[in-house]
């Protein structure tokens, strides 16, 4: 690369990274190949667990450069509510979520200077958005043709503007293809990399279970990011426009209560066992609850409560203020139809 077509920001480009094995290969890459470049993690609501202090340095540490966190906005849950291109075979909108990414990746990277963006797609990895027509296409889609670059796979794709102008030599770019792995492992040791996350990168969007919680989520008009976080946790139930998540275990039950502190403002409330130990559970309720429904809400968490011996008192928290309800555990009919 020649010095004189470096950006006077210190950025050549932009990359998009999720932090599993092949985008932190295209950034190894480029970065040995002389490249300045900006990692960008883009903080999508649709992983497990939430993303505390030891995963941001899991980022910072594999990206091996430095790394902005971009949280996403509405817009990016609106692409979920309704995708222009459909869904994958769950709730994974990957068309338009990939061409959502590519836009913010974008306005980062003329922010910074940057003459591109790249990422670790590989050519036939994916059956629905990595298939090399969806790629060609959503480059065309994207509105920055010739600006995004994928490093493992560029050999097998359109030559980009950033190769044809000279800015990227085509010889330091790859052609990986296919869902094997080999060449991406066999790379990693070259690199010396030996920690990655998931190849699939877990995006709960592809998993059966999760895309009905979500898109129970969505019939009820629940889609928020206080919903998602819910939605990762306990059994899920939906009665009418309500959410309730019911804790599994121990570590659940402190997910939840930990969400509810945080959140009680929101329209949150939050429930748990009186004199036994139960697990807690939070609901959600967009429009206020009935007494009536109250007490259905307890019921099904009574009925997740072997140590109350199917009846007995909760503590159920709502708007700041706390009762105390006795209810009957409800009965398997009750459990099953509002089950997700
Ligand atoms: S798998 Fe999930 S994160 Fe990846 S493109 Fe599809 S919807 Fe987006």
């Amino acid at each position: 690369m020649e010095d004189s077509a470096r950006s006077e920001k210190g950025y050549d480009l932009v990359s998009l990274f999720s932090g599993g094995l092949d985008s932190i290969l295209a950034t190894r890459l480029m970065s040995e190949a002389g490249y300045s470049i900006l990692a960008v993690k883009m903080l999508l609501p649709f992983y497990p667990g939430r993303f505390s202090k030891v995963v941001k340095q899991y980022f910072h540490k594999a990206a091996g450069c430095d790394v902005v966190e971009l949280p996403v906005g509405e817009d990016y849950l609106e692409l979920v509510r309704s995708p222009s291109f459909g869904y994958g075979k769950n709730a994974n909108p990957c068309l338009d979520c990939r061409l959502y990414i590519y836009k913010k990746g974008w306005e980062v990277a003329e922010s910074v200077g940057a003459r591109g963006i790249i990422t670790g797609e590989v050519v036939g990895q994916r059956p629905f958005s990595q298939r090399r027509d969806a790629l060609v296409f959503l480059d065309k889609r994207s509105g920055i043709e010739g600006r995004i670059l994928r490093p493992l796979t560029a050999g097998n794709l359109p030559e980009t503007e950033l190769e044809s102008s000279g800015f990227v030599k085509r010889e330091a770019l790859l052609d990986i293809q296919g869902r094997g792995r080999s060449r991406q492992f066999e790379l990693a040791k070259e690199f010396g990399i030996k920690d990655f996350l998931n190849p699939a990168g877990g995006c709960l969007l592809t998993d059966a279970g999760f895309a009905r919680r979500v898109f129970a989520l969505i019939e009820s008009g629940n889609l928020n990011f206080l919903a998602i976080d819910i939605a990762k946790f306990g059994r899920m139930f939906k009665i009418n426009n309500i959410i309730l998540s019911v804790a599994r275990d121990k570590r659940e039950s402190d997910e939840l209560d930990s969400i509810y502190n945080v959140e009680k403002e929101k329209n949150i409330g939050h429930i748990e066992c009186l004199r036994y130990p139960g697990p807690s559970a939070v609901f959600l309720a967009p429009s206020g609850v009935s007494e009536k429904m109250l007490k259905l809400l307890s019921s099904i968490v009574v009925r997740f409560s072997p140590k109350l011996g199917g009846k007995g008192e909760v503590l159920l928290s709502v708007g700041g203020q706390d009762n105390v309800i006795f209810a009957a555990a409800a009965d398997n009919a009750t459990i099953e139809e509002h089950r997700i």
